[in-house]
């Protein structure tokens, strides 16, 4: 059984996804691991440099400043390092997929509904988090400003539809626990796993 989490930044799904990890579940972070891939796969270094210039490795590293700097203003060029990288990272979670032997596996990716990717899971989680709790989080742990953290989200889906697209949803706010919240939705999978079986 596959599932999908996401939420918008700062929401904290990398905070639940790490409580579903110490309950043996096993995580693919599709974000962490299209940055790893953006160095390791030939292909994505050929076109990222070719869409963003020779700058976009500096010794063999990444430079993600520069091309975040150029895609933030340039949805165009965006589209297009998505459409490189995206089918890669489909594959390699479809490899990683088949190593794993739990009940049910989690794919963690800031951008599941937007990409479509959610429709190849069995169920969806959204983290979902008041905005202001989300810009404070932000700037505290990237150092950065309010207004950058806004125009981040505004650049993503509107929460609404992410909510109407979610089977589960976590509420990571100040009030309501986190463990509670992640076991019973870890029960409700594990017992639609029997049931399918
Ligand atoms: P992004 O999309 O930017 O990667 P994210 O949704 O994965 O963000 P996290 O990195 O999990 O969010 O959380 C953002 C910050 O808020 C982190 O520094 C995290 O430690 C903190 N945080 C998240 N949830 C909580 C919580 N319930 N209590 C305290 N701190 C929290």
């Amino acid at each position: 059984m596959k599932v999908g989490i996401t939420g918008g930044i700062g929401s904290g799904k990398s905070t639940v996804s790490s409580i579903f990890e110490l309950l043996g579940i096993p995580v693919y972070y599709a974000d962490i691991e299209a940055k790893k891939l953006m160095v390791s796969n030939l292909t994505i270094r050929e076109k990222v440099i070719e869409l963003f210039g020779k700058e976009s490795y500096i010794n063999g590293e990444l430079n993600r400043k520069h091309i975040s700097a150029i895609a933030f203003n340039d949805s165009t060029l965006l589209e297009k390092l998505n459409a490189t990288v995206h089918p890669v990272v489909i594959g390699d979670y479809k490899e990683w997929v088949k190593q794993q032997s739990a009940v049910y596996t989690l794919k963690e990716a800031a951008l599941l509904f937007e990409s479509g990717t959610y429709l190849d899971s069995d169920f969806n989680i959204l983290v979902s988090s008041p905005l202001d709790l989300r810009i404070e989080r932000v700037m505290k742990r990237d150092h950065v400003s309010r207004e950058e953290v806004l125009a981040r989200i505004t650049k993503q889906m509107p929460e609404e539809e992410k909510e109407r697209l979610a089977t589960f949803i976590i509420y990571n706010n100040e009030s309501e626990f986190l463990i509670t919240q992640v076991l019973s939705i870890h029960q409700k999978v594990l017992s639609l796993v029997n049931d399918k079986r």
